[in-house]
């Protein structure tokens, strides 16, 4: 595959297979002779993509070695099928001048998803949560009442609640018996907490007329 040519891959900007152009392409090979006649060969293909829906660049690579004929197809950074919230700027903002353990959190959140590292993931959302609700309605000792006591107050609904506990309480109790949470259930659970977060701190910052200032621009 040489520059210029097309390729299917996954754009971490669209989140979805795309077409590619290649803009540049290497290989780097490596030869040991451990014992006299016998070789060991391994090959790493490296492909510098553009996204033609959206231009984003990823960078594709391909391994192969002697023993291993499939080869292990790999992207940097990491395919990622969720965004961080784009309030996470404004978030900054609204606690630039304290704790900011809930941007630190969230940030921790989407750095495990892109690792493929689910279950400190969940550990992450569980641990976000629990600080937020300790925030809001005082700490009721255990997580399962923490998260009744949530509801009581109206920051999350029934089915907010039900969607959250079975898969929070599963990741933590069982986190030794190798519970993975499926990428649908994150979804489930960061889509409950984003949701709290967002309503709880920036809507109510913004409700309290704090606006964010302009972005400034990278040259400035
Ligand atoms: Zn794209």
């Amino acid at each position: 595959m040489s520059a210029g040519s097309r390729i299917k891959l996954h754009c971490n900007a669209c989140l979805g297979e795309r077409w590619h152009t290649v803009l540049f392409a290497t290989q780097r090979e490596h030869v040991e002779e451990p014992h006299e006649g016998d070789y060991y060969h391994e090959l790493t293909k490296y492909q510098l993509a553009e996204c033609n829906g959206c231009e984003h660049v990823t960078l594709h690579t391909t391994w192969t070695n002697s023993g291993q004929p499939t080869p292990i197809e790999e992207q940097w950074p990491p395919k990622i099928s969720r965004q961080q919230p784009r309030w996470m700027r404004e978030l900054r903002w609204l606690f630039e001048q304290g704790n900011s353990f809930k941007q630190d959190f969230i940030r921790e959140i989407y750095s495990s998803l892109k690792a493929g590292n689910f279950r400190l993931a969940v550990l992450g959302v569980r641990a976000l949560l629990e600080q937020v609700m300790i925030e809001n309605v005082a700490d009721q000792r255990t997580f399962t009442q923490n998260l009744e006591a949530f509801e009581r107050a109206g920051f999350i609904s029934r089915i907010q609640r039900e969607a959250l506990g079975p898969i929070i309480e599963a990741g933590h109790a069982s986190m030794h018996r190798g519970f993975k949470a499926t990428e649908a259930e994150i979804n489930a659970i960061l889509d409950v907490t984003e949701n709290v977060v967002e309503s709880i701190y920036v809507a109510k910052g913004k409700a309290a007329g704090l606006a964010v200032p302009p972005r400034a621009r990278p040259n400035e």
